[in-house]
C-alpha cells in the first residue's frame, strides 16, 4: 500500500518518499489512518517498528492542512514527550526529514544544555515541540512556554517515561493543554499504570498492537554466550576484532561500567565512545553523532541513554551485562534488525546473572540457548603461568592469539577462581592467523602488576 493511499497530503508524501520510505510499515499503515480521523490512539508497538512516523506523519498532515487553507495561527500545535533527551533530538530531526517540504518551525526542549536557544526560538514562534519533561516543566514554571494552542499531544514510550518517574510530570503538562486534543500514545508494554494513565488523558482510544508485545523483532537473531565474569572484556574484543565489527551498541549496567568499557576498548585500538547520564549533554551528543558518523567503532551505553536510539545499520548489539529488567532486554535488542534489516543480539552471561536470563526467558517465553563462543579461548590464569618455562606449542596459552592477552585489570586475585582450567572444548578454529607472541596488531596496554606479582617479583612470599 503506498503512502498516497494513507489520505497524507501530497507535500508530505514527497517529504516521506524523500526519505526513502516506499511503503508504510504495519503500525505506519494501521495508526495512520486512524490518527488522521482525529481519534485517540494507544500504539502498542516495538522499537524499530516505524511508529515515530506513525505518529509524526497525521501531525504534518494536521499542521498542512491549516497551512494549505491559511489560517494557520501562531502558537505550538503539537507537543511530543519522550523520555530522553536523545530520543527528544531524533524525534525533532524526524519531524523536520517528514516535512521538508513545508513550512515548519520545529524545536527539540531538553535539559543538559543552556536555556538561551531553546527561548529565542520559542519567541520566534514553534509550532512543533519535542521535549522530556523536566526541562519543559521549568518552562511552564517560569511561564515561558504557552501549551494553550496544542492540538495533539503524544506520550512516546510512555512505559519507560513511567520507569523513570515522570509520570506526576505528564500529569501537570497535559494539565497545561486544551482538553479539546488528539492524545496518541506509544508503548512498547502495556502496564497496569500505563492504562490508568491513558484511562485519564484519553477519549475512547483506538488500541493498535502490532506483532507479539514481548517478542523482540524478528529480524533480531539472539545469541547467549556464557562467560566468566572477568572474561567478558576479553569475549567483547575478541568478537569486534574476529569480525571487524564496525557498529556495535554495547550495554553496561552501570554508567562507570560503561566508561571503564569504553576505555579498554580505546586502549586495544578501537574506537569508541560511552553514553550516559552523567555525561554533559554535549559529551553525548559527540557521542551520538560521532557513532552515526562512524567515527566510534563501539558505542557503550547504559539503558536509559540509549532508550530510544536509533543509529541505522547497528549491525550488532552487545550485553555486556545480562539486563536485570526483561523489559530493558527487548528494548536493547531492539536497537539492531531495525526497518526490516537483521541484526544480531548477543548477550554475555555470566554464572550470578543466570536468574536474570531466566526471567528473561520467562518474559519472553521462549528459551534461549545458551553457548560457549565457538573461537574464544578464555586466557588462562596469569598469576599462576611460570614466565620461566618455555610454553609448549600443546598448551592453551601458547595457543592463545596475541589478542587474548588479557588485560590487567582481569588479571585473578589469589583464591580459588585461579585455579579454574581453560576448557580445550570451547576452542573453535582460530579467527586469524596466529600471532608470535609480542606482534599483536594492537597496541597493548602496559602489563600493571598486582600486588601479589610484585611481591613475588621482589621475592616475597
Ligand atoms: P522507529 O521505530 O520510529 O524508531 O523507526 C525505526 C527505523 O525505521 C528508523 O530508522 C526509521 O527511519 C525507519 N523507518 C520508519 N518507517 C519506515 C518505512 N516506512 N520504510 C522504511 N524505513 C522506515
Amino acid at each position: 500500500m503506498p503512502f498516497k493511499s494513507l489520505g497524507l497530503s501530497d507535500k508530505l508524501v514527497q517529504g516521506i518518499l524523500a526519505t526513502g520510505y516506499t511503503a508504510p510499515t504495519a503500525i505506519q499503515s494501521q495508526a495512520i489512518p486512524t490518527a488522521l480521523q482525529g481519534r485517540d490512539i494507544i500504539g502498542c508497538a516495538q522499537t524499530g517498528t516505524g511508529k515515530t512516523a506513525a505518529f509524526v506523519l497525521p501531525i504534518l498532515n494536521r499542521l498542512a492542512a491549516h497551512e494549505a487553507a491559511g489560517h494557520a495561527s501562531a502558537g505550538i500545535k503539537a507537543l511530543v514527550l519522550t523520555p530522553t533527551r536523545e530520543l527528544a533530538g531524533q524525534v525533532e530531526e524526524a519531524v523536520k526529514t517528514y516535512g521538508r517540504f513545508m513550512r515548519l518551525r520545529t524545536l527539540a526542549i531538553y535539559g543538559g544544555v543552556g536555556y538561551g536557544p531553546q527561548l529565542q526560538a520559542l519567541q520566534r514562534g514553534v509550532d512543533f515541540v519535542v521535549a522530556t519533561p523536566g526541562r519543559l516543566i521549568d518552562l511552564m514554571n517560569s511561564r515561558r512556554i504557552d501549551l494553550s494552542k496544542v492540538e495533539v499531544l503524544v506520550l512516546d514510550e510512555a512505559d519507560r517515561m513511567m520507569d523513570m518517574g515522570f509520570i506526576p510530570d505528564v500529569r501537570k503538562i497535559v494539565a497545561q493543554i486544551p482538553k479539546e486534543r488528539q492524545t496518541l500514545m506509544f508503548s512498547a508494554t502495556m502496564s497496569r499504570e500505563i492504562r490508568e494513565l491513558t484511562a485519564s488523558i484519553q477519549r475512547q482510544p483506538q488500541i493498535i498492537q502490532i506483532g507479539e508485545q514481548r517478542n523482540p523483532v524478528a529480524t533480531v537473531t539472539q545469541h547467549i554466550f556464557t562467560v566468566q565474569r572477568d572474561q567478558k572484556m576479553d569475549l567483547l574484543i575478541h568478537i569486534i576484532e574476529e569480525q571487524n565489527l564496525d557498529c556495535v551498541l554495547v550495554f553496561s549496567r552501570t554508567k562507570h561500567g560503561a566508561d571503564r568499557i569504553s576505555q579498554k576498548l580505546e586502549r586495544r585500538g578501537i574506537r569508541s565512545a560511552a553514553l550516559h547520564s552523567n555525561r554533559t549533554q554535549s559529551q553525548r551528543q559527540k557521542a551520538l553523532d560521532g557513532f552515526k558518523r562512524g567515527h566510534y567503532r563501539v558505542l557503550v551505553a547504559t539503558d536509559i541513554a540509549a532508550r530510544g536510539i536509533d543509529v541505522e545499520g547497528i549491525s550488532h548489539v552487545i550485553n555486556f551485562d545480562t539486563p536485570v529488567y526483561a523489559e530493558d532486554y527487548i528494548h536493547r535488542i531492539g536497537r539492531t534488525g531495525r526497518a526490516m534489516a537483521t541484526g544480531d543480539a548477543i548477550t554475555f552471561v555470566s554464572r550470578d546473572e543466570e536468574d536474570y536470563l531466566r526471567s528473561i526467558e520467562k518474559f519472553i517465553g521462549k528459551r534461549l540457548e545458551r553457548k560457549r563462543h565457538p573461537t574464544f579461548v578464555a586466557a588462562a590464569p596469569q598469576a599462576f603461568q611460570k614466565p620461566q618455562q618455555p610454553a609448549h606449542p600443546q598448551q592453551p596459552h601458547a595457543l592463545k592469539p596475541a589478542y587474548h592477552q588479557p588485560h590487567q585489570q582481569h588479571l585473578p586475585k589469589p583464591g580459588p577462581q585461579a585455579t579454574q582450567q581453560v576448557s580445550h572444548e570451547t576452542r573453535g578454529p582460530s579467527p586469524r592467523p596466529q600471532q608470535p607472541a609480542g606482534h599483536s596488531p594492537h597496541p597493548k596496554p602496559r602489563p600493571k602488576l598486582s600486588f601479589w606479582q610484585r611481591r613475588r617479583q621482589r621475592g616475597g612470599n
